[in-house]
């Protein structure tokens, strides 16, 4: 029988109502993450674009920044955007704080005032071709990790990665249309992501998520955690 995985979208800001949707495009459960207890209740987890240094303060503000770094640096998370920059270990234009688990070095609002929004269409190696993506004052990722895999490019750059249990977008994947579906001009940005939807990386995440939630189950998922994400020092 088919499981639904229960995958939490963090709440606090940002276009999570349009991930919760996605989630349920690929056959998944979402639940929106607000309190450590909800935290305890997902096998997975969301965390959405916005503006990182407001989650940052919203997080500190509902005690969750603890919780949730124990939570990312063991089970499967996928941050986009915003969730990007929270995820990665080093965070430039400024410094800022953050949960410190992708071996990355992100630069925020990276592509200039000008570009506010683009949307470009690139390569992947998911299956099923070119991937358009939505940037929205996107951050640049401009030093990776050896043991972090690219699986998605934007001009030669990494967009879409994953360091095991770790799943990180700088564009807006919720946002992505099935590729030559889209319109031009930013219109389509807000008022048509559900038509023709091209939900490959959340069933990318899903996929993720209920492999580690199975290998969990069979009592294996010690063996697969990554040293990167769980290493003595980045507990400390
Ligand atoms: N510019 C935002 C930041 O620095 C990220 C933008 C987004 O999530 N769309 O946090």
């Amino acid at each position: 029988m088919q499981r639904f995985p229960v995958i939490g979208v963090l709440a606090l800001q940002g276009d999570y109502e349009s991930h919760a949707r996605a989630l349920e495009q690929v056959n998944a459960q979402p639940k929106m993450v607000r309190t450590a207890k909800d935290l305890e209740q997902v096998e997975g987890l969301i965390i959405p674009g916005g503006e990182s240094t407001t989650f940052l303060k919203l997080l500190e503000r509902e005690e969750l920044f603890l919780p949730l770094q124990q939570f990312v640096r063991t089970r499967p998370t996928f941050g986009t955007c915003a969730g990007c920059i929270l995820l990665a270990k080093r965070v430039t234009r400024p410094n800022q704080q953050s949960l410190g688990v992708l071996d990355a070095t992100v630069e925020r609002n990276a592509y200039g005032r000008q570009i506010d929004s683009e949307i470009l269409t690139g390569p992947t190696s998911l299956p099923g071709g070119p991937l358009e993506m939505v940037f929205i004052r996107a951050p640049r990722i401009v030093e990776l990790g050896n043991s972090v895999e690219v699986l998605a490019q934007r001009e030669g750059s990494p967009v879409l990665v994953r360091q095991m249990n770790i799943l990180a977008a700088t564009f807006h994947p919720e946002l992505s249309h099935a590729y030559g579906m889209s319109k031009n001009g930013d219109e389509h940005i807000s008022d048509n992501e559900d038509e023709h939807p091209d939900r490959r990386v959340h069933r990318y995440f899903a996929q993720m998520v209920e492999e580690y939630s199975r290998q969990a189950r069979s009592g294996a998922s010690e063996a697969h955690k990554h040293p990167a994400q769980t290493t003595a020092a980045d507990r400390e």
